[in-house]
């Protein structure tokens, strides 16, 4: 396994939309190792989830996951999850607004709103199509990266930029409230 390089905002992938993964391939020795790169990628920078073309391939991929986390303190867990080509279905009329921050959009925070529930259909890593109810901030990371498969970051969610926070200072003044 090898941990990726991440691409930032700015690098063209991140705002690319990413090309769906032919199902045959999903088992394939390629994909297979992209995505436990991924996961480890995503590990090792305490992000809560990650999508391929954050790690500059523009494929229709990304895995989720929440443990204990140093940059989420009090969310989770939720169990590894791999979405390729995932659809989301239907989502639910409620909104719900919270902070969100990206590997790619690093060291900032803002508060975006999002569905507070959906549903979604995906393929998992063996190739299988599932469908997953997801709430709350499992349902919050399934809407963000979807957008980066459709080449949209955080950013693009925000109604405006008043929220939009340096990470130190967010640290400084939210979460210690
Ligand atoms: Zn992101």
């Amino acid at each position: 396994m090898a941990i990726l390089k991440v691409a930032r905002l700015g690098h063209p992938v991140i705002r690319k939309p990413s090309v769906s993964v032919p199902k045959e391939t999903i088992t394939s020795p390629e994909i297979q190792r992209l995505i436990d790169n991924m996961i480890e990628t995503m590990r090792e920078y305490d992000g809560v989830g990650i999508a391929a073309p954050q790690v500059h391939e523009s494929k229709q991929l990304a895995v989720i996951e929440v443990t204990e986390n140093r940059r989420y303190p009090g969310e989770g867990p939720i169990p590894l999850t791999i979405l390729v080509n995932p659809k989301i279905l239907s989502t639910s009329k409620k909104l719900v607004e919270d902070w969100e921050g990206c590997l790619s959009v690093n060291e900032f925070r803002g508060r975006v709103p999002r569905a507070e529930s959906l549903e979604v259909e995906a393929y998992n890593r063996k190739g299988e199509k599932v469908r997953l109810q997801a709430r709350g901030f499992f349902a919050r990371i399934i809407q963000h990266e979807c957008d980066h498969l459709a080449g949209k970051v955080f950013l693009d969610r925000m109604p405006n930029l008043q929220s939009l926070t340096h990470l130190q200072e967010f640290i400084r003044y939210q979460q210690e409230q």
